[in-house]
């Protein structure tokens, strides 16, 4: 998944799609953008970093890409070592949304706008803009999904949720949550395991920190161990997104689960590849697709709005509150992707071809 010019996530500046130790190369007339992602270790991040990097360099802008490994330390001295090269922007998907207010002091008293993209960066009121998918909707839309599939059958389910540390995780949830929530409650679904959160508040516990396959895996493990060990079967998996859908699927064939009759419904967000194969496959029920061409594509004219001193495109001013001011925001629309709509949307659209797929 070598996307883009980094061999590896501490890897230095790319300019032109090459690494380079620490400097930048040729000056650009557009001036420097210092892009900060979370990690190469999901499909989707390395995807927008090179989309965007892509974008800013095809308008004449320079920049410089880091990824941290999941690293919150390590994503804080990049941003420090991007600050120190003066950019006129940074765009940052953080790891740890409370993490980064003194480092975004320092970028403010440089005066460099700093744009939020994808996850908000909670706790300070150096951040300008924010950038992401509707999170809300994205659990909103697994959770009616999830409805729809049921129709009036009395099931059992085992919700997941995203990483404590990652505020779009608590969106998610809540979408999804306030759509199940309600059919809980009135007994139509029940959840063995007992971890059904009493209110989306209250996420967190579920949460897997980091949103590591292997961790959702070990937890569903656990779960069909512990409470399903008599026979009893679970119809439905509420996972927020495709890393952790990837390793549920993988505890429920270890469990004797085959696709077809009886496969529990499983929800995911990101149409990585290995989930759309899983899809294809009947190990994945649906995924939440956010084309992050489109989210590159409106980061990079905040981006060259910001830089030439225009009004700068927002369409949300009321629901990003970071615990110190509301952040200008645009939303994006997300997508269901299922079974019937691969080659309409993934495929049609560019993002992957059917090669890709194996199809
Ligand atoms: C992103 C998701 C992604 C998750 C794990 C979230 O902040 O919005 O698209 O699946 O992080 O990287």
């Amino acid at each position: 998944l070598a996307l883009g010019g980094c061999s590896s996530e501490r890897a230095g500046t790319t300019t032109t799609g090459e690494t380079t130790a620490g400097g930048t190369t040729a000056a650009a007339e557009g001036g420097l953008i210092g892009i900060a992602m979370p990690t190469r270790s999901l499909e989707r991040w390395n995807k927008d970093g090179a989309h965007l990097e892509s974008l800013l360099q095809g308008m004449g802008y320079e920049t410089t890409l880091q990824y941290a490994d999941n690293k919150v330390d390590q994503q804080i001295t990049q941003i420090q070592n991007m600050i120190n090269q003066d950019p006129e922007v940074l765009v940052i998907a953080s790891i740890d949304g409370t993490a980064l207010a003194p480092v975004l002091a320092t970028a403010k008293s440089r005066d460099i706008t700093v744009i939020a993209y994808d996850r908000l960066i909670n706790e300070t009121p150096d951040v300008d803009y924010y950038a992401t998918f509707d999170n809300y909707l994205v659990g909103k839309l697994q959770g009616e999904y999830i409805t729809e599939q049921i129709g009036s059958d009395q099931v059992t389910l085992e919700p997941f949720a995203g990483s404590p540390d990652d505020n779009n995780a608590k969106f998610f949830f809540s979408g999804a949550w306030d759509v199940l929530n309600p059919l809980i409650q009135s007994g139509q679904i029940t959840v063995p395991s007992g971890k059904a959160p009493a209110t989306d508040e209250e996420w967190q516990s579920i949460g897997i920190l980091g949103w590591g396959s292997k961790d959702a895996q070990d937890e569903m493990q656990n779960r069909l161990n512990t409470f399903y060990a008599g026979g009893e079967k679970v119809d439905v998996v509420l996972s927020p997104n495709d890393s952790l859908a990837l390793g549920i699927a993988q505890a429920l064939e270890g469990a004797g689960y085959t696709p077809g009759e009886g496969y529990p419904i499983l929800t995911g967000q990101d149409a990585d590849k290995a989930n759309v194969q899983n899809i294809i496959a009947g190990k994945q029920s649906m995924t939440v697709w956010k084309d992050t061409r489109e989210l590159g594509d409106q980061v990079a004219t905040m981006v060259d709005q910001v830089v030439k001193g225009e009004e700068v495109d927002v369409n949300d001013t009321e629901t990003y509150d970071n615990g110190e001011k509301v952040v200008p925001t645009y939303l994006l629309e997300p997508v269901v992707v299922t079974q019937d709509n691969i080659e309409d949307t993934l495929v049609e659209s560019g993002f992957y071809t059917k090669a890709d797929l194996g199809i």
